[in-house]
């Protein structure tokens, strides 16, 4: 590793240094530069926000003051028994409670120094049924932001929202304005009318650019920390990407290399270096070093491009451990040609009048299931003999008219959707016709879509048991009935699309302890080095227990690494 046991010459003496803008990077930023740290925070790209501003910026806090306010029971044991159950024994015990009992006082110290504002919203778990799972209030929605609010330069070099997480894939919505526009629910017409109104009427803007100012989801978090971060002084490089970690003699990290606009800066961390720097999600060579399946490839990821694992390949360098390399934030994920990410099917499954099958013409899966267990169901069901990578997700013309599809839209006829995503379906006026242009078998595939219409009308899916979990139902329709998952794939023409198993991110990373102290192969700490976010082994192992499981964490470790790191023993 670079300058490995060489001090001094150094370009800039800082107390703490932060390697990427995700959410946990910049809320450590903050949590640092308020405790009146030397804070500098770099980015490889010219945007920050990390993918983390391109999500829904949910995060999942158990115990919450919001949820606890709202009338809601829970507890961190509650908490610990759950994800206990899912992880297993992949995820040290201390880890585990270290994030339950910590969540909540990290929430309640951010808002305490910045503009963000955390609500918890009756987004069930997604595996509710399971011991300590909730249908609700664990998972939260953060405040939004006006653009005003921010310094042009800010909004301009701010990350936006990903397309699958806006309405027509360019108009911000909230979360609980998306849930009845998606599911039909009621009340669905005037909260459309109020969205497009919000956008239509910021004419100003509209004559400007197609960007709202109305900034929503994770796009809002890294807005308003970056506010909180300018508030007390610390300092953000874009364009600076983390070359390499530099140690002294006594192998204590003391800094790192930072390259930007061409020239290497040694830059100084005396308290400690937080390496934040994402997974490994968009470098093809480490998708097929560590994770499973035949074929693994970055375009089937909808995490932003810079995240190639380069912190993860830092802290190796300089003796760390990695963990759960194998695991994924997995996600089904439609590819849209021209676009440089995919685009995951979190909820679209869930909604009655489609099916996933793989190339046999056979379904394998509750397709209803959350994104995390439906992608890896993929890569698991994959054999020579019964592909399922690449999948087909088959609806009929009723589902095509009354929901989405990614961004095949409803209430827009296929003549008026772009070419681009016209080109991402075949069409046919029958099963078999469209089996054949699949490349399926026409015989499987017309017993599959008869045998899914039998279980519409009676409401069981006897094969995998659609519907039958708390979290199915969320993304169901309630005006379906007996199962608001199922409806019968009946009504020509049919349309079907590729589906991949996709992620919003990989979970293996470097091992880390309670604090988020990066380990040794020994099992020891790296003196001054720390990782959060995915650039860490998840705490979550390989589950995804409800919305938000990747920011919370993400932060809340950023919050015990600065409290580590600069001797702070109490919360806010
Ligand atoms: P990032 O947020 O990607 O940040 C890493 C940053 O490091 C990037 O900006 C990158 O450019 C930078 N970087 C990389 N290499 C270097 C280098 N060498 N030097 C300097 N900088 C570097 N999760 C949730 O919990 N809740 C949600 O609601 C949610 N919704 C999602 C919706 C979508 C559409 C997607 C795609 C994902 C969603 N996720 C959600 C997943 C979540 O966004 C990611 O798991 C999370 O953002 C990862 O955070 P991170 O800080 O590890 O990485």
């Amino acid at each position: 590793m670079s300058g490995e046991g060489v001090s001094g010459g150094w370009d800039k003496q800082i107390d703490v240094l932060v390697i990427g803008t995700g959410a946990g990077g910049m809320a450590s930023a903050v949590f640092a530069a308020h405790r009146g740290a030397r804070v500098l925070i770099v980015e490889k790209s010219g945007l920050y926000g990390g993918t983390s501003a391109t999500s829904g910026g949910g995060v999942w806090i158990p115990a919450s003051d919001s949820a606890l306010a709202q009338g809601q029971q829970d507890t961190p044991e509650e908490a610990y028994t759950y994800i206990k159950g899912l992880t297993g024994n992949m995820v040290a015990d201390a880890r585990i409670r270290a994030f339950v009992e910590t969540a909540h006082v990290m929430k309640r110290e951010i808002e305490a120094i910045s503009d963000l504002r955390f609500t918890a919203i009756p987004y069930t778990d997604y595996q509710a049924e399971k011991p300590g799972g909730k249908m609700g209030y664990r998972s939260h929605a953060c405040n939004t932001m006006d653009a005003r609010d921010l310094s042009r330069e800010d909004f301009e070099t701010l990350r936006t929202t990903h397309p699958s997480a806006m309405l027509f894939g360019f108009i911000p919505w909230t979360i609980m304005e998306s849930a009845p526009m998606i599911t039909r629910g009621p009340g669905w017409k005037t909260t459309m009318a109020k969205v497009l109104w919000r956008y239509y009427s910021d004419i100003p803007q509209r004559l400007r650019s197609a960007r709202s100012r109305f900034v929503v989801f994770g796009s809002a978090i890294a807005g308003h920390l970056k506010n909180a971060l300018n508030r007390d002084g610390g300092e953000l490089w874009l364009n600076a990407t983390l070359v390499d970690l530099v140690k002294d003699a006594s192998g204590r990290v003391e800094g790192a290399v930072i390259r930007k606009d061409g020239r290497d800066i040694r830059v100084h961390a005396a308290k400690g270096v937080i390496l934040a720097a994402g997974g490994f999600e968009r470098n093809q060579a480490m998708r097929e070093e560590h994770l499973p399946g035949a074929e693994s490839r970055p375009e089937w990821s909808a995490g932003q491009e810079n995240n190639t694992g380069d912190g993860i390949a830092a802290g190796v360098r300089a003796g760390a451990a990695t963990d759960l390399m194998g695991e994924a934030w997995w996600a089904p994920t439609l590819s849209v040609p021209g676009e440089t990410r995919a685009r995951p099917l979190f909820y679209e499954r869930a909604l009655p009048g489609n099916i996933m099958v793989g190339q046999t013409g056979e379904r394998y899966m509750n397709e209803a299931r959350s994104y995390d267990i439906a992608g890896r169901a993929m890569i698991d069901a994959d054999r020579p003999d019964r592909r399922t990578i690449p999948s087909w997700i088959v609806l009929d013309s009723r589902f095509r008219r009354k929901y989405p599809m990614g961004p095949v839209l409803p209430l827009v006829p296929d003549w008026l959707l772009p070419k681009r995503v016209r080109q991402m379906y075949v069409k046919a006026k029958t099963i078999r016709e469209l089996a054949g242009k699949m490349g399926v078998d026409p015989d499987r595939l017309e017993n599959t879509v008869n045998r899914v219409n039998r279980f519409a009308v009676t409401g069981v899916d006897e094969d995998f048991g659609r519907g039958s979990a708390p979290y199915d139902r969320y993304y169901g329709d309630q005006s379906v009935q007996p199962n608001p998952n199922l409806a019968p794939i009946d009504e020509a023409p049919f349309y079907a699309l590729k589906v991949y198993p996709g992620d919003i991110g990989t979970k293996g990373g470097l091992a880390t302890d309670e604090t988020a102290r990066v380990l040794d192969t020994a099992g020891q700490p790296i003196p001054g080095l720390y990782a959060i976010g995915n650039n860490a082994a998840s705490v979550m192992g390989p589950s995804y227990p409800g919305a938000g499981s990747t920011l919370a964490p993400a932060m809340t470790f950023g919050y015990l690494a600065i409290l580590d790191c600069l001797g702070d023993p109490g919360a806010a």
